[in-house]
């Protein structure tokens, strides 16, 4: 099984699950970008900070995970904002310097006009958050958004884990054979393409309900060669 380096990325935390997938993360020594939101980490804020003594990075997304284009400017900075003083806190309050502010909008809605897109994108670099360099990607699509320099963190793989159903329904086993066979899948501009050469960038969810199914779809990336390392 050939090997290749990747990045992990959890959006949507803090879970009533997180304490153990950091655990499980810490187990495997990899750090993963977790990107928050505020309501949930409101209501989690230790799991946040046992996140950060694991040694992983926290990142914003969104105090309630809005689509971004039905907002005004103000509301969509207010979004930004109020989450962002959370993540603050929360650094400070684990004694953890935060070493990067990172960004990621709910369901990659970024658009919305022309105008729009861009005021934010002012708005985020103005308040610190910047679009890492991650080198040897190989994914047109996300070339494209740091082609535009757009600070918001892409991906080139989505584990589609945000498919699967608690682990006692009926069809729990069929989605997640489904979410692994994708793995195998080779349409990388798709994002299918684990098979391909090119460092990934791989987005999981950190969401309740999926409970241990969560680190099977973990357990199968790294059976598939990838090998993860820190973004910072
Ligand atoms: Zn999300």
């Amino acid at each position: 099984m050939p090997t290749k380096s990747a990045h992990l990325t959890i959006d949507d935390s803090a879970s009533n699950q997180m304490d153990l997938r950091v655990l499980e993360l810490a187990r495997r020594g990899i750090q993963a970008v977790w990107f928050c939101r505020g309501d949930h980490l409101a209501a989690r804020p230790a799991a946040g900070i046992h996140a950060l003594h694991a040694g992983q990075i926290l990142g914003n997304h969104s105090w309630d995970h809005p689509k971004f284009s039905t907002l005004t400017l103000d509301q969509a900075r207010d979004q930004i904002d109020r989450t962002d003083a959370l993540l603050d806190s929360i650094h400070r309050k684990a004694g953890v310097e935060r070493k990067i502010k990172l960004f990621r909008f709910p369901y990659e809605d970024r658009i919305g006009s022309a105008e729009h897109h861009g005021a934010l994108q002012e708005f985020l670099r103005s308040r610190g958050f910047v679009l890492p360099d991650i080198e040897g990607v190989e994914h047109q699509g996300f070339l494209q958004h740091v082609a535009e320099n757009d600070v918001s963190l892409f991906w080139t793989y989505d584990t589609e884990d945000w498919t699967l159903p608690s682990p006692d329904s009926p069809d729990a086993g069929r989605k997640l054979a489904s979410v692994l066979e994708r793995m195998e899948r080779d349409d990388p501009q798709a994002g299918c393409g684990l098979a391909r050469t090119g460092r990934e960038v791989v987005i999981m969810h950190d969401h309740d309900h999926t409970a241990g199914l969560w680190q099977v779809v973990l357990q199968g990336l790294l059976s598939r060669g990838l090998q993860f390392v820190p973004l910072v």
